[in-house]
């Protein structure tokens, strides 16, 4: 570290010029200009991308769905044995600290628990303890004209992890499958693909979780066919949907069944909610944003809207 950090207690971070040094990057306990925010090359997240992370999206200020992701971060962490030094309310504590410092208003926060520094050897329980970073910053994932008119996306030959080796609802920092069909996505000139199981179910995408309108009633592939329980996934099912009047029902489906549907939609705390239009040579439906998704799209805009209550 060449200078002091900025912490709560010593806003230099105030005087300091942008760019380079914004956003201010929480690291266990410590707030450092961006530039400085480091950690040590024997941390076992990036020698093995041993740890989870969340992604997190802040509108007005107010963070959505935040005892959800907070939740789930702490089940994933569980999951693999790496407790997480903080209560839930110092973890929530500490996200509001982020947005505040940097003067944000609407962002995204990545939240991470890495499994600390250790040796060069696998064992995680040489790590003496979990390291936490929490980085707020503003996110665009997708072009704003795309929400309007759809995208594009393939069908990814590369299978989602099978469940029994790493279940693809852990969310953790190895995420080179989808990585992998990520780039076959962008070798083909799209930015999401669709992944299929072992077995050519349906799962998710490489970032997203996927939802299919077919006669009016939203499909969804369950999650045992493999995938990330995504938090918008569960808000568009089990609140949004119903509070719309649209039925949701979970569904193990092959490609066949989703290039035959009405309208295809994806949703992410990044992407929020984004119509798929086209799979490879096959348009889907009328070739634009069906009305579903469009309801849905506008009822998730007025729920994290302005002057929407605080979650
Ligand atoms: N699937 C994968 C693989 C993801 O990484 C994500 C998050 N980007 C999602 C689905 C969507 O989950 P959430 O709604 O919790 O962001």
């Amino acid at each position: 570290m060449t200078s002091a950090p900025a912490t709560r207690n010593s806003p230099m971070s105030e005087t300091r010029p942008a760019t380079e040094d914004r956003p201010l990057i929480w690291i266990d306990g410590t707030l450092y200009p961006k530039s400085e925010a480091k950690i040590s090359v024997y941390d076992h997240g990036l020698l093995y991308g041993d740890g989870c992370f969340e992604g997190i999206r802040f509108y007005n200020k107010r963070i959505f769905k935040a005892r959800a992701h907070l939740d789930r971060i702490y089940r994933n962490c569980e999951r693999i044995r790496l407790p997480i030094p903080y209560t839930k309310d110092e973890m929530l504590a500490m996200m509001r600290e982020c947005i505040d410092a940097n003067g944000l208003t609407d962002g995204y926060i990545r939240l991470i628990v890495t499994r600390g520094v250790g040796t060069l050897g696998l064992n995680p329980f040489k790590c003496e303890r979990a390291g936490v970073i929490s980085i707020a910053d503003t996110i665009a994932l997708y072009p704003p004209e795309m929400y309007e008119n759809g995208m594009k996306v393939i069908v990814a030959k590369r299978p989602r992890t099978p469940t029994a080796c790493l279940d693809p609802s852990l969310k953790s920092l190895n995420y080179l499958n989808n990585i992998l069909a990520k780039v076959e996505a962008i070798d083909a000139g799209v930015l999401e693909c669709i992944m299929l199981s072992t077995e050519g179910w349906v799962g998710e995408c490489s970032g997203d979780n996927i939802f299919v309108v077919k006669d009016g009633r939203l499909l969804t592939p369950p999650l045992e066919a493999g995938m990330l329980d995504g938090i918008t996934r569960a808000f568009v099912k089990d609140e949004l949907a119903p509070s719309l009047g649209v039925e949701v029902e979970e569904k193990w489906m092959r490609i066949e069944d989703v290039l035959q549907a009405d309208e295809i939609f994806l949703t992410g705390t990044a992407a929020e909610i984004i119509a798929v239009t086209q799979i490879e040579d096959t348009v889907i439906g009328s070739g634009k944003e069906g009305p579903v998704t469009k309801r849905l799209r506008d009822g998730f805009r007025k729920v994290v809207s302005k002057d929407a209550p605080e979650d």
